[in-house]
C-alpha cells in the first residue's frame, strides 16, 4: 500500500501525469491500485527516500496542483520547502506513471497506439514445447565420461555432439528449467527491459558481484538485473531461451582483424588462431541442426557459403520495404535477417505466428530454436546424457599433474554438496561465469587459477556497443508483424574507411513493446506526460523506425573478470569483479556506423532523425554478448586455450562458450558460439576414442 496518508494528491497528480482523453486517466486505469502493490517491494526505497516528502512539499505548494505547476517541479533541482529535489520527484513519478500505463498487460494505451500483439497467421502445425528431464543431484552418478558447466548455447551444443558420439554425459545447470508460462510475458520484468526484474535466472536476489566504473569507485550490485551485473540469461537453454535469435556468422575479416587493420595502442586485439573456412562448415551445421531461416544470396557482404539456410526467411515487414527503398537510394545491398525461427514448421515444431513479443520472452509456438528445444533434446534422446537444474560448479577439480579430474558442486535449493569425477571437463558458463570458474579453481600448483599461467583468464571481455539512428516518418512504418526484425546490411562490417576500425552490420529493430518505445524511442523534446505526453506516443508509435547494430569492439586486457575475495555468495565463494571500458577506437567506429544509420533513416524518407545513444557511453560491455575471457590462440602465452578450447597446460580441461572468442565479430555472436562448440565437441570426441 502507498505509504502516504493522502490518496486524494497523489491520485490528482497521477491524472495529471496520464489525464482523460479519448482513454480513461490514470485512476480511472488502476495506475494507483498498481502503485499500492509495489510500495513495500521494489518501490520501497523511492518512497522513503524521495515520493513520501516530495508529496509532504507538494501538499504545502500554495495554488492548485495542476500541469503548470509539475512543468515547474520538473524543471526545478531546489525549491524552497523542498527536501528533496522537486526535478527527481517528478521524474520518478513520471516513469512510474509510465510504466503502469504503458507496461501493464492489455492497458488502454495499447489500443490506441496500435500495439497490437498475438498471433498474424496460423502456427502450421500444433504447438508444442519442449520440455527435458531433470535429474536431482542425489541420483547423480559418481563420475562420467565428461562432465559439462552450463546448459546454454556452447553447453547444449557440446552435450549434443559429445551425447551423439556415446560418450557418457553430465550437464549441471545452475539455472531452472523454464517453460513458455514461467518465463511469462510482463512488459517490465523481461531481458529487454529488465525495470522490475527478469524473466530467467538468477532468481533474485542473485549473488552479488563488483562492478567497477570507469573512474571508480567500485559498487556492490545485488540484482541480476541492473545493467551493472552484465547478465545474460541463467536458465537452460542460456540466452537461447529468451534471445532474439539473429544469426549471423562472422566476416572473413572478422577473424584476422589485427592484420587487417593493426594494433590500436591500449588493446589486446588479436588474430584468430582459425580462419571462416575453417569455421564454415560448422556454420552450416548450426543452421541446419538449430534451423536458421534465411536467404544465404541475399547479402553482399559476407563469407563463402557452402549451402543455403534450411528455411526461406519470414516475409517482410512493413517497415523493411521502407527501407529497402532508402538503402537503394544510397546503393546499399539488403537482405532479410537471418534468424533462429521457423518460418515454416520444422522440427517437430509449428512456425512462428508474428506475435510481436518476441526478444527477451520464450515463443509461444516454440518456434524460436534455442538449445533447449534443439541440441538438449537431442543429446537426452541418446539416452547418454543427464540434466541437472539448480546445481552450480564450484570448483574444477585436478590432479597433481593439472589434468581435470572433475567438478565440485553446490546444490542451490538445499546447499548440498558433491565433487563428481570426469574423464573431462568442459566449461560452458558464459564468459563471465567461465573466468570466475577458471580463477575459483585456484590450486597450490595452480595459484591464479586454471589455465591463467600467462595471465589472460577473465581479460579482454568485451560484448558489443549498440549504434543507430532513428526515424520519425510522415505516415505508418510499423505493422505489428513480429518479430519486426526484417532488413539488414551487411555493407559497413569493414567499410568505415579512415572513420573506424571493423564496422558493424545495421538492421531494423524488433517490434518495440510500448514501455520500451516510452523510454527508448521517442524523439528527444518529445513531451513524455499530460495529454501532450499521451498524443505524441500515440502519434508516433506506429510512424518511428529505427535501425541500429552491433560495432565489432577493439577488445582490451584492462576490461576484466576477476575475484572480489571481500565479497562472497551465500556459498561462500568470491563474486565476479567487473572492470574497464570501452576502448576509444570502438567508440570512433560507433560514431561512423552511427552516421551510416542517419542517412539511411534520411534516404528512407524519415523527417526527423536522431541519434542513439548520444553521447556513445564509454562503459565497460558484456551483458547478453559477453566473449572473450578465455580466448584460444596458438600461443600460451598470448591465450587460455588452443584453437580447440582445450585448455593450456590441463589436459581433459576445455571451454567451448563465448569465452573463447578472440574478437567478437561485427554481429551477433550467437551462431559462431554454436560453430565453434560443434568444432570443438567433436575434437574432444575424436581425442576420447583416441
Ligand atoms: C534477450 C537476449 C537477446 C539476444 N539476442 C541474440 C541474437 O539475436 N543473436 C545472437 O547472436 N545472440 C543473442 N543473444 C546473446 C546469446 O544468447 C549469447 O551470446 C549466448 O547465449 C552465449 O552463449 P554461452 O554458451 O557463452 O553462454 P550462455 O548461453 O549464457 O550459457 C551459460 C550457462 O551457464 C550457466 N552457468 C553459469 N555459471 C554456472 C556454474 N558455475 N555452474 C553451472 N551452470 C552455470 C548459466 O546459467 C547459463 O545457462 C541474446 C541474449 C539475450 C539474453
Amino acid at each position: 500500500m502507498i505509504p502516504h496518508r493522502d490518496r486524494a494528491l497523489i491520485g490528482a497528480v497521477l491524472d495529471v501525469l496520464v489525464p482523460a482523453d479519448a482513454e480513461p486517466s490514470a485512476t480511472n486505469a488502476g495506475v494507483l491500485e498498481w502503485l499500492d502493490a509495489r510500495a513495500s517491494t521494489v518501490h520501497a526505497d523511492l518512497w522513503r527516500d524521495v515520493l513520501t516528502s516530495g508529496f509532504d512539499a507538494l501538499a504545502a505548494e500554495p495554488g492548485p496542483v495542476d500541469e503548470r505547476l509539475l512543468r515547474e517541479l520538473e524543471h526545478a533541482s531546489t525549491r524552497e520547502g523542498w527536501p528533496v529535489s522537486p526535478e527527481r520527484f517528478v521524474a520518478a513519478l513520471v516513469r512510474l506513471a509510465a510504466h503502469a500505463w504503458y507496461g501493464r498487460r492489455d492497458s488502454p494505451a495499447w489500443r490506441s497506439m496500435g500495439y497490437a500483439p498475438g498471433p498474424k497467421r496460423t502456427p502450421g502445425a500444433p504447438v508444442r514445447h519442449a520440455t527435458l528431464q531433470r535429474t536431482p543431484l542425489a541420483q547423480v552418478a559418481a563420475s562420467y565420461d565428461v562432465v559439462i558447466v552450463g546448459a546454454g548455447a556452447g553447453g547444449g551444443v557440446a552435450a549434443r555432439v559429445l551425447a551423439g558420439a556415446g560418450a557418457g554425459v553430465l550437464i549441471v545447470e545452475r539455472g531452472r528449467f523454464l517453460s513458455y508460462a514461467e518465463v511469462g510475458r510482463d512488459h517490465l520484468a523481461h531481458h529487454r527491459f529488465p525495470a522490475y526484474g527478469h524473466n530467467t535466472g538468477p532468481d533474485d536476489p542473485a549473488e552479488p558481484r563488483v562492478h567497477v566504473p570507469p573512474g571508480g569507485p567500485e559498487r556492490m550490485v545485488g540484482h541480476a538485473y541492473e545493467p551493472e551485473w552484465h547478465n545474460n540469461a541463467m536458465t537452460v537453454g542460456g540466452g537461447t531461451r529468451v534471445y532474439q535469435g539473429m544469426a549471423w556468422r562472422f566476416h572473413p575479416d572478422d577473424f584476422r582483424m589485427a592484420s587487417r587493420y593493426g594494433v590500436p595502442d591500449g588493446s589486446s586485439l588479436a588474430d584468430w588462431p582459425l580462419t571462416y573456412d575453417d569455421l564454415e562448415p560448422f556454420y552450416a551445421r548450426a543452421e541446419w541442426e538449430l534451423g536458421v531461416c534465411g536467404d544465404g544470396h541475399a547479402h553482399r557482404v559476407q563469407g563463402r557459403r557452402s549451402v543455403d539456410y534450411p528455411m526461406p526467411p519470414l516475409p517482410d515487414n512493413l517497415e523493411a520495404s521502407v527501407l529497402r527503398a532508402g538503402a537503394q537510394a544510397l546503393g546499399l545491398a539488403t537482405g532479410p535477417v537471418p534468424l533462429l525461427i521457423n518460418s515454416r514448421p520444422r522440427d517437430g515444431r509449428a512456425a512462428c505466428v508474428r506475435c510481436g513479443e518476441c526478444i527477451g520472452f520464450a515463443c509461444p509456438t516454440d518456434a524460436k530454436n534455442g538449445t533447449h528445444n534443439t541440441a538438449l533434446p537431442r543429446a537426452m534422446a541418446t539416452g547418454a546424457c543427464t540434466l541437472a537444474t539448480g546445481i552450480r560448479a564450484e570448483r574444477v577439480l585436478v590432479d597433481g599433474a593439472g589434468r581435470a579430474t572433475g567438478v565440485a558442486v553446490v546444490d542451490l535449493a538445499t546447499g548440498a554438496r558433491r565433487e563428481i569425477a570426469a574423464g573431462a571437463v568442459v566449461v560452458c558458463a558464459g564468459a563471465i561465469e567461465t573466468a570466475r570458474l577458471l580463477l575459483a579453481s585456484a590450486t597450490d600448483a595452480h595459484p591464479d587459477g586454471l589455465g591463467n599461467r600467462s595471465g589472460h583468464v577473465g581479460r579482454h571481455l568485451q560484448g558489443h556497443l549498440y549504434v543507430g539512428a532513428f526515424g520519425l516518418f510522415d505516415e505508418p512504418v510499423q505493422d505489428m508483424y513480429g518479430p519486426g526484425v526484417s532488413i539488414a546490411t551487411t555493407d559497413f562490417m569493414h567499410d568505415l574507411g579512415e572513420e573506424g576500425i571493423g564496422g558493424g552490420v545495421l538492421a531494423n529493430e524488433c517490434v518495440k513493446v510500448p514501455a520500451i518505445f516510452w523510454h527508448w524511442a521517442l524523439a528527444p523534446d518529445t513531451p513524455r506526460w499530460g495529454r501532450a505526453g499521451k498524443q505524441a506516443v500515440r502519434e508516433a508509435f506506429l510512424r518511428t523506425g529505427h535501425v541500429f547494430g552491433p560495432i565489432q569492439e577493439i577488445p582490451s586486457p584492462a576490461c576484466r573478470v576477476s575475484l572480489a575475495h571481500h565479497v562472497r555468495d551465500a556459498q561462500g565463494n568470491a563474486a565476479a569483479r567487473l572492470s574497464g571500458e570501452l576502448h576509444p577506437e570502438s567508440a570512433r567506429a560507433g560514431r561512423a556506423l552511427q552516421a551510416r544509420a542517419r542517412q539511411w533513416m534520411q534516404a528512407s524518407g524519415a523527417t526527423r532523425v536522431w541519434c542513439d545513444p548520444e553521447p556513445i557511453p564509454r562503459r565497460l560491455t558484456g551483458g547478453q554478448h559477453q566473449a572473450g575471457t578465455a580466448r584460444m590462440g596458438n600461443d600460451p602465452a598470448t591465450s587460455v586455450t588452443d584453437p580447440y578450447g582445450r585448455v593450456h597446460g590441463h589436459r581433459g580441461l576445455w571451454v567451448m562458450d563465448g569465452s573463447l572468442h578472440v574478437t567478437n565479430g561485427s554481429v551477433n555472436p550467437v551462431l559462431t558460439i554454436f560453430a565453434l562448440a560443434y568444432r570443438c565437441a567433436e575434437e574432444l570426441a575424436r581425442a576420447s576414442v583416441a
